[in-house]
């Protein structure tokens, strides 16, 4: 059998720990004994990040502006324990954090569903994909230990020297201070790109931030969203027999768990870091969920949801047996191959990126799983493999299929 080739390279983004591993056994288990791999590789690991002061993160984003379409593995976000660990010259900054400030857009993720692994909220019928805003707030702030009495301002200077000045609070001991920014560009592409997604998946969306206490950062999204969708998408929406409605973040939270799912949460950066965890665990798995992130000007990135997988990595290192999930991350690769193949009219791309992602479906609806999963399906008589095996058995069914 001749391979698939590819015309256009993909940004392949290596990462860190077990999602390493992962990422090494699918692309020579699952993806280059079939396709002519056609990638530009940077290594994002935390070794090489700090080996080029976090420069290959800033190339690696650059890479992608270029080629539209990059695949990215989990990677760490340093803390102290990690600058140790890894002798970090500096605790350098979130690799996914470093590539949204510079692609901007709005990430989408969306649960995976098998038969045989059934929500915790018992009335989720259907998936609920939340987009997430991926610029700015807390990502992107600047923080202050303040180490006594004293005053904080915020002062904003205009080009033309004259300035505005807000009091942040007088302090009178020690304390601690953040300023954060969000931009009404990103802002405006980030409902653009969420109106657009919710009339191509023909799903209705929510929006929630926190105006009432947030007058004026809150407020402005909320403002925003409100003035695109009745300028450009209200008419298009009730065509489409859908709806947009803003409320408060904590009114959505409540809804959300009674709601039977099949809509589109659209949240803050913050929010959307935060709610992603608890709806991918909700519904299954932390590695059954799909993310990729949009941008306006045209550029995708897809990555799995979930972390490096840590405590995995150490049991490996021991010598001893893992049993990581990597659907995830194969769903990160086959969105990958299926936008490089729409790109380019490569069909033969497309085609593939679909049967692998049924082949990873029926192994497991078939009853062959890692652990994760077989502790929460209802199937019986369920066989759980280990990372090694599960991988090569999607491969088995992958042949048995093609
Ligand atoms: P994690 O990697 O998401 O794993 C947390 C726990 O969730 C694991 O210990 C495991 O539970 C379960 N889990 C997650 N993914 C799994 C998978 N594929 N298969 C089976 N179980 C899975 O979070 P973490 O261990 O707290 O963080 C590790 C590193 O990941 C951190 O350095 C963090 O900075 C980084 N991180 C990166 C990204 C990203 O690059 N997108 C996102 C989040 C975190 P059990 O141990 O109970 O089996
Ligand atoms: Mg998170």
């Amino acid at each position: 059998m001749s391979k698939i080739a590819m015309t256009t390279p993909i940004v392949e983004m290596d990462g860190d720990e077990m999602t390493r591993i992962l990422w090494q056994l699918i692309k020579d288990e699952l993806l280059t004994p079939f396709i002519d791999l056609n990638t530009e590789y940077y290594d994002l690991g935390l070794v090489h990040r700090n080996e080029t002061n976090d420069q290959v993160t800033v190339d690696s984003a650059h890479a992608t502006e270029k080629y539209k379409v990059a695949v990215k593995c989990a990677t760490i976000t340093p803390n102290a324990a990690r600058v140790e660990e890894y002798g970090l010259k500096e605790m350098w900054k979130s690799p996914n954090g470093t590539i949204r400030a510079i692609l901007d857009g709005t990430v989408f993720r969306a649960p995976i569903q098998v038969k045989g692994i059934t929500p915790c909220v018992r009335n989720w019928e259907k998936p609920i994909t939340i987009a997430r805003h991926a610029y700015g707030d807390v990502y992107k702030a600047s923080e202050m230990k303040i180490p006594g009495a004293g005053k904080v301002e915020l002062v904003y200077t205009a080009e033309d020297g004259s300035t505005e000045k807000v009091l942040v609070h007088e302090f009178d001991g020690p304390g601690i201070v953040q300023g954060m920014h969000n931009l009404n560009g990103s802002i405006e592409s980030f409902a653009r790109s969420c109106f657009t997604y919710a009339l191509d998946t023909k799903q209705t969306l929510w929006f929630a931030s926190k105006d009432t206490i947030s007058k004026k950062y809150d407020h402005t999204f909320k403002d925003i969203f409100q003035e695109i969708f009745d300028a450009e998408f209200k008419e298009k929406f009730d065509a489409a027999g859908i709806e947009y409605f803003y409320t408060l973040i904590d009114d959505a939270v409540a809804r959300v768990m009674k709601s039977k799912g099949g809509f589109i949460w659209a949240c803050k950066n913050y929010d959307g870091d935060v709610m992603s965890d608890m709806l991918s665990s909700a519904f299954g798995s932390l590695a059954m969920m799909t993310s990729v992130l949009v941008s306006p000007k045209g550029y995708y990135e897809f990555e799995a949801a979930h972390g490096t997988v840590q405590r995995h990595y150490y049991k490996h290192l021991k010598g001893e047996e893992t049993s990581t999930n990597p659907v995830a991350t194969i769903f990160a690769w086959t969105g990958a191959l299926r936008k490089r193949g729409e790109l380019d009219g490569n069909n033969e791309l497309i085609d593939f990126a679909a049967k692998l992602e049924k082949a990873t479906i029926d192994t497991i609806e078939g009853g062959t799983m890692t652990k994760d999963l077989a502790l929460i399906t209802e199937l019986e008589n369920v066989t759980t493999l280990n990372t090694q095996d599960f991988i090569k058995a999607i491969r088995t069914t992958l042949e048995s299929e093609m």
